[in-house]
């Protein structure tokens, strides 16, 4: 089960209880706040994501949403009991990132709640990491890790060894590496691909004899292997 933390902004006790209740059980912590001005001190405290009613008794839940965007990221889920288009539009360019209108199924409110941390997660996740971080990939500084020392790699290999890594277990024909990593083939890719994965090999795999990441398949091309973390 998760830790992950989610305030409940909502003025509507029986509202916010139901919620709430449905959320504990999926194993989420959750707190809640009856006012605006109480969400404006509990968003001090981290959260993984905000439910935020737009009706609240003291500041707009337009506001609180504003305010809150001054200083987090965090996901913002508006209930509304609002429903023309104007204002669902309004809704999420206020910095919103979904919103569910009233009267609303608590069950579909905890999918969209876990679909949005879902998409939070692998936002974050820039390294990848396989085989109990043997290999690892940052996607943000293109940096390549190989039982912990940094392996340099050029542009093209690069790119060849996130394409696959990307798709682990997936087997890629030689011209839809080429494809995918230059935009274009050419004459002879297929050997230049080969030598391409076999430098990348030399510099990754503990013996390149026996790969433990990139493996051939025969007459069809390559695939990566490794087992993400
Ligand atoms: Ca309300």
């Amino acid at each position: 089960m998760s830790n992950e933390k989610i305030l409940i902004v909502e003025d509507e006790k029986k509202i916010a209880d139901i919620v709430k209740s449905y959320l504990e059980r999926e194993g989420f912590q959750v707190t809640l706040a009856g006012t605006g001005e109480a969400a404006l001190q509990q968003i001090r405290s981290h959260f993984e994501l905000v439910i935020l009613d737009l009706m609240l008794p003291d500041i707009d839940g337009e506001d609180v949403c504003k305010a809150i965007r001054e200083t987090s990221d965090v996901p913002i889920i508006m209930l509304t009991a609002k429903s023309s288009e104007d204002e669902r539009v309004r809704g999420l360019g206020i910095g919103a990132d979904d919103y569910v209108i009233k009267p609303f199924s608590p069950r579909e409110l905890v999918a969209r709640v876990k679909a949005h941390l879902r998409r939070t997660r692998k936002d974050e996740k820039k390294v990848l990491s396989f085989n109990q971080g043997l290999l690892t990939i940052n996607t943000t500084c293109a940096e390549v890790t190989s039982a912990g020392k940094v392996v340099p790699l050029t542009t093209t290999e690069f790119r060849i060894l996130l394409f696959l890594a990307e798709r682990p277990q997936m087997v890629f024909s030689r011209l839809r590496i080429v494809n995918a990593v230059q935009g274009y083939d050419f004459e002879g890719y297929d050997r230049v691909i080969d030598a391409h994965i076999k430098n990348i090999r030399h510099k990754i795999e503990e013996n390149p004899q026996k790969p433990a990441f990139l493996k051939t398949v025969y007459g069809a091309g390559y695939k990566f292997i490794g087992v993400p973390d």
